[in-house]
């Protein structure tokens, strides 16, 4: 269970609001993107600790670590849910009246079961389509689009199911995790970046629409990189929190 107090030491503030802003001045050296700050398994004071410095972007990676920290924090909070969702927890992260993106889309069934549980939002709810780009068994999202994809393929009935279907929802951009051999070789463009931008282009297409979509792509190792490669929105742990403690201890 995640540590709920929300009282932090001054010295953890501070090492926090360091590393921050150490990712903050290496985006803003190369580019311009959303930082999300991603807190799982790490205790709600250091969320707290952000949120007084005046962050407001928060992400994590399991449903009820979100939900228990989300009732405890400021109702302020944008919200982003980075983890594998099943239909059958759509209802529980609905509930979260202030969670702003739920990055891992891949499904038309886990958009009929978030749509029929969303309550009454004055916007709507955004949401990425997970991309598998480095189709790894071990990862989760829909196959890459390309030149030859149809509006059959399971990432363009997706999009054009929430278009056409799902009025609570907002289609606000792709996500990928990518591969971790491919992140943590700076010697060359990492494909699973050029994969994803290729398949927003190709989902633009079979949309037939020119509106802008965002890709969440880049991680502790390789931000910088995903910056530079266009991206619009890094997900970065280790980098600001520390190394996570294991899952279950
Ligand atoms: C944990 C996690 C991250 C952050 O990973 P770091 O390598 O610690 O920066 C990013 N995205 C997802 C989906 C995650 O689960």
């Amino acid at each position: 269970m995640t540590d709920l107090s929300l009282s932090y030491s001054p010295q953890r503030a501070e090492e926090l609001k360091e590393n921050m802003k150490g990712v903050l001045d290496d985006i803003a050296a190369v580019g311009n993107a959303r930082l999300v700050p991603i807190s799982k398994l790490k205790p709600a004071s250091d969320i707290k600790a952000l949120y007084d410095a005046g962050y407001r972007h928060f992400g994590e990676n399991y449903i009820q670590e979100m939900v228990d920290k989300a009732e405890v924090l400021p109702s302020d909070i944008r919200w982003h849910f980075v983890g594998a969702l099943q239909s059958n927890k759509a209802k529980l992260a609905a509930s979260v009246p202030n969670l702003f993106l739920l990055e891992t889309f891949s499904s038309v069934k886990l958009a009929d079961a978030v749509q029929k549980h969303l309550p009454e939002r004055a916007e709507p709810l955004n949401v990425y389509i997970q991309i598998n780009t480095s189709s790894e068994d071990s990862k989760s999202g829909l196959p890459p689009l390309t030149s030859s994809s149809t509006k059959s393929d399971p990432a363009a009935e997706l999009a054009i199911h929430i278009r056409d279907h799902c009025p609570g929802l907002k289609l606000l951009g792709l996500m990928t995790i990518g591969s971790w051999e491919a992140s943590h070789d700076p010697s060359k463009p990492n494909p699973d970046f050029e994969t994803l931008k290729s398949t927003r282009k190709e989902l633009l297409r079979l949309l037939e629409s020119d509106q802008e979509l965002e890709l969440s792509m880049g991680m502790s190792a390789d931000f910088v990189q995903a910056v530079k490669e266009g991206s619009s929105s890094v997900r970065v742990g280790t980098r600001i929190f520390g190394e996570r403690p294991p899952k279950n201890a």
